[in-house]
């Protein structure tokens, strides 16, 4: 992973391949959801991705998160963790389509930042972009820092 040193995101071993599972079980409509961790002075360490929840709505170019759902696992996970977590975070898919971040995601990821409830000063944002059973290519946008990684190929 390349990352620029006040944007180190560390990412706990079975995060990528559950987005993956994610991503794949929706395909071709796009899905995503929210990551947790832990946020220390230019590192974050993700430790937690909440996905979109059972009355989520997939379309082809945007999706429609189950907010009572997801917020119902953050608070099972706040209880169980004893509140050690931090949101960091969204991650979506481009179905079919790039990794550039749409004007609506820099958007979303700058209202994240300016939201004090949030909490995240430098949200990140992954996207997902490829074609299903398991090929996608990643990028991370960490706002308010450098791009922090980009990997493509085949991830099984
Ligand atoms: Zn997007």
């Amino acid at each position: 992973m390349v990352t620029s040193p006040d944007g180190y995101v560390i990412w706990a071993s079975n995060i990528k391949a559950a987005m993956i599972r994610e991503a794949d079980s929706t395909y071709p409509y796009e899905t995503g959801g929210i990551l947790l961790g832990r946020h220390y002075p230019g590192l974050l360490h993700v430790t937690h991705m909440i996905g979109p929840g059972p009355g989520a709505r997939h379309y082809k170019t945007s999706f429609i998160p189950d907010r009572d759902w997801q917020y119902e696992q953050i608070d099972a996970l706040h209880h169980q963790l004893s509140g050690s977590l931090n949101y960091l975070g969204d991650w979506h898919t481009h179905p079919q389509g790039s990794l550039s971040p749409s004007e609506t995601d820099l958007d979303l990821l700058e209202a994240i930042a300016a939201t004090p409830e949030s909490r995240c000063p430098t949200p990140i944002m992954c996207i997902l972009a490829g074609t299903g059973s398991g090929n996608w290519s990643e990028t991370v946008i960490h706002y308010g820092v450098e791009q922090t990684s980009t990997w493509e190929g085949t991830t099984n």
